[in-house]
């Protein structure tokens, strides 16, 4: 059956070719002319609503409240960033779809003054990937391979397994238990509501092959990084680059890859029974150097004091595997919604609220850094930064960087009517706009349960189906009510503090 599309591809042919001619001077070139339908104009009907315990006394809230629970604006754009562009890693003809999406959907939105700034990116891609038991029982594996892991030889590689609980545990072994072989990280991730599950989980697949290749290991499986027990496996990026005095600075990678978790489970049964179990494993991607490409930016221009800048991050770019429906079509639905729920409802803000929708997150947070970098003269009138990139899933918590005042006390007084718990110890950022914090800017978090999203994160199951509408509306609302609160004049978290060294 044919998609019909959507019936203001038209004017967003026309409004992209305006918007996109250097609006200001950050403005880059445009890109190409659209193909691609931007997603709908905000519609009103109704999605079921979230519990609410009470409505906020602000009238302007209380409004803002009662539209983004009935909005289906969130899903739209996010149905129409998955179905109409799909997968989307930096640097391909998917993301290029994505960037001409972005503009064309902002300008649908009535976002002001939007326009792309440069971002160069390094490319990787997806190659041939499998992997197999052969001995004591040859079998398929589930493999995908790591973003950024350099190719096996093209033979690939066979070698004896040596499994290791964590990258700690890695290091207690001697030098000759690992060299030549192919490392098996086996860590099982935990399944938490917030990203504590993931946060431990996940530095096996970041660092542990930096760590095997340390040791002479010369590939590496890594359990997938998720919750689900199901026969996928989870990509995501391995390092490639490490800060100069980190043990793994001068470490050639090797080839890694994701297995799914009851093809670990097998791995790990098998080799407490036997002493030598033998997997062969083959991964053709190419890291084809450098790609220009854009950050997608948007605004509502502030009413009273423009400089000032509330700003909405999410990544544009997906991995590969899947349409990118959660990770970040959910986020970049999130942030464009609330957005439009402001503009729909006549919210005029003090301030100028800006959302970025950042280029590259996944391979090396590329569009991050580079926005930090452009964007360091403005980062003290940027007053707070706010990242969707967790899913889809609802909002539960709120935590704040920098002074829990008059504007913390308001912004949980705005969200509790979704029950949202205020939370006294500090924000994480994200991704995105961790980048800005060295720069003083203060972050908000607005937690949102992942319980079941790291079943699909980073999967070929990440699609718009797993989707729940009532929820992903009440968090396009809550990010809505949030932008009203830290727009208005004098709402303030002082500067974030300086951030912790990073890991090496
Ligand atoms: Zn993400």
């Amino acid at each position: 059956m044919k998609t019909p599309l959507p019936v203001t591809f038209a004017s967003f042919t026309l409004l992209l070719t305006g918007a996109c001619g250097g609006s200001t001077p950050a403005a880059a070139p445009p890109p190409p002319p659209a193909e691609v339908p931007a997603a709908p104009p905000p519609s009103a009907s109704a999605a079921p609503a979230a519990p609410v315990s009470a409505a906020p006394a602000d009238p302007e809230l209380a409004a803002l409240l009662h539209a983004g629970l009935a909005s289906t604006t969130a899903l739209d754009v996010t149905r129409s960033l998955s179905d109409h562009v799909g997968a989307r890693i930096v640097g391909s003809p998917g993301f290029e779809r994505a960037v001409r999406w972005a503009t064309g959907t902002m300008n649908e939105l009535r976002l002001s003054n939007v326009h792309t700034e440069p971002v160069t990116v390094q490319r990787w891609e997806r190659g041939a990937e499998s992997a197999e038991l052969v001995g004591p029982s040859p079998q398929r594996l589930e493999i995908t391979t790591l973003g950024n892991s350099p190719a096996t030889p093209a033979g690939g590689i066979t070698a004896e397994v040596v499994e290791a609980s964590s990258i700690e545990a890695l290091e207690k072994l001697p030098d000759e238990a690992v060299k030549g072989r192919i490392v098996f990280f086996d860590k099982p991730m935990q399944r938490t509501r917030d990203q504590y599950g993931y946060g431990h989980g996940a530095d096996v697949r970041f660092q542990g092959p930096a760590a095997a290749a340390k040791k002479g290991a010369r590939g590496v499986l890594v359990r997938s990084i998720t919750s689900s027990p199901e026969r996928y496996a989870h990509t995501g990026a391995m390092r490639t680059k490490f800060k100069p005095g980190s043990p793994y600075e001068h470490v050639k990678l090797v080839p890694a890859g994701a297995i799914a978790v009851p093809d670990a489970e097998m791995l790990h049964r098998l080799l407490a029974e036997h002493a030598k179990v033998q997997v062969k494993m083959l991964l053709t991607p190419r890291s084809p150097g450098e790609a220009h490409t854009f950050n997608v930016v948007g605004e509502i221009p502030g009413a009273s004091d423009p400089q000032s800048v509330v700003l909405l991050g999410a990544h544009l770019d997906s991995w590969d595997l899947g349409t990118g429906a959660q990770d970040d079509g959910a986020g970049c639905g999130i942030v464009l919604a609330a957005a439009s729920l402001l503009l729909q409802n006549h919210v005029a803000p003090a301030r100028t609220v800006r959302v970025v929708l950042f280029a590259g997150e996944e391979n090396g947070d590329f569009g991050a850094i580079e926005y930090a970098r452009a964007h360091a003269a403005e980062a003290p009138h940027i007053v707070a930064a706010v990242e969707a990139d967790e899913g889809a899933g609802r909002v539960f918590e709120v935590h704040a960087l920098g002074e829990h005042g008059a504007t913390f006390s308001a912004l949980t007084d705005a969200l509790a009517p979704l029950h949202v718990e205020a939370k006294a110890d500090p924000s994480k950022g994200g991704s995105d706009i961790n980048e800005l914090r060295p720069l003083g800017v203060p972050s908000v978090d607005l937690t949102q349960d992942v319980e079941r999203y790291f079943d699909i994160h980073h999967s070929k199951n990440d699609v718009m189906d797993q989707i729940d509408p009532e929820q992903l509306a009440q968090v396009a609302t809550a990010y809505a009510l949030t932008t009203d609160v830290l727009a208005r004049a004098g709402a303030t978290f002082g500067r974030a503090p300086a951030p912790e060294a990073k890991k090496p």
